[in-house]
């Protein structure tokens, strides 16, 4: 079994944009601005041997505002430019009840089959409350990012910014387990 890490997308991998105090994803390509230190960061978490997905809702594709194409070429940039092993994404909006938007740990147990993932010992970083509680549902630890978007629900940890995340999290996964004699 391997271990994962999944990274939300908007506001962690890409800048997002805040409108009325609340984040929106980008649309389009030339709205699409990868966060420069991305890269260096989830190259560390691959030298651990970890599998590194990303994860996002895109429910513009499902109202219609979000166009297929658009969201194709900006994640062929994101997959081109950081070393992902995957992009997951959930394109529903709440009223389609799916199992897959987060909080919901659709995409997590999805990706439990697909990559052979020990969620248990599996880690989620986020800057927003739905990923630490998706987290929370499947056993796996959420680090969070301080930002705006933190709610008052289950946090595992919280650091200030992506860099201490992954530092974080990479002492974490190497701290041997205590076996018991
Ligand atoms: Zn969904």
């Amino acid at each position: 079994m391997k271990v994962g890490v999944f990274i939300e997308r908007d506001g962690v991998l890409n800048q997002a944009l805040v409108e009325r105090s609340q984040q929106v994803s980008p649309l389009s390509p030339g709205q699409f601005k990868i966060n420069p230190a991305a890269a260096g960061l989830v190259r560390k978490l691959k030298a651990a041997g970890l599998v590194v997905i990303a994860t996002t809702n895109q429910p513009g594709l499902s109202r219609g505002y979000q166009s297929r194409r658009a969201l194709d070429q900006m994640h062929a940039q994101l997959m081109k430019a950081v070393p992902l092993d995957e992009i997951m994404l959930c394109p529903h909006d709440e009223t389609d009840h799916c199992p897959c938007r987060k909080p919901k740990p659709g995409l997590l147990t999805e990706a439990r089959y697909k990559w052979q993932l020990d969620l248990d010992r599996s880690f989620v970083i986020s800057d927003k409350w739905p990923d630490a509680d998706a987290a929370l549902a499947v056993g796996a630890t959420s680090l969070l990012i301080t930002s705006p978007w933190l709610g008052n629900a289950h946090h595992d940890l919280v650091l200030p910014d992506f860099p201490s995340a992954v530092e974080k999290l990479l002492q974490l996964h190497t701290t041997p387990m205590v076996t018991l004699a």
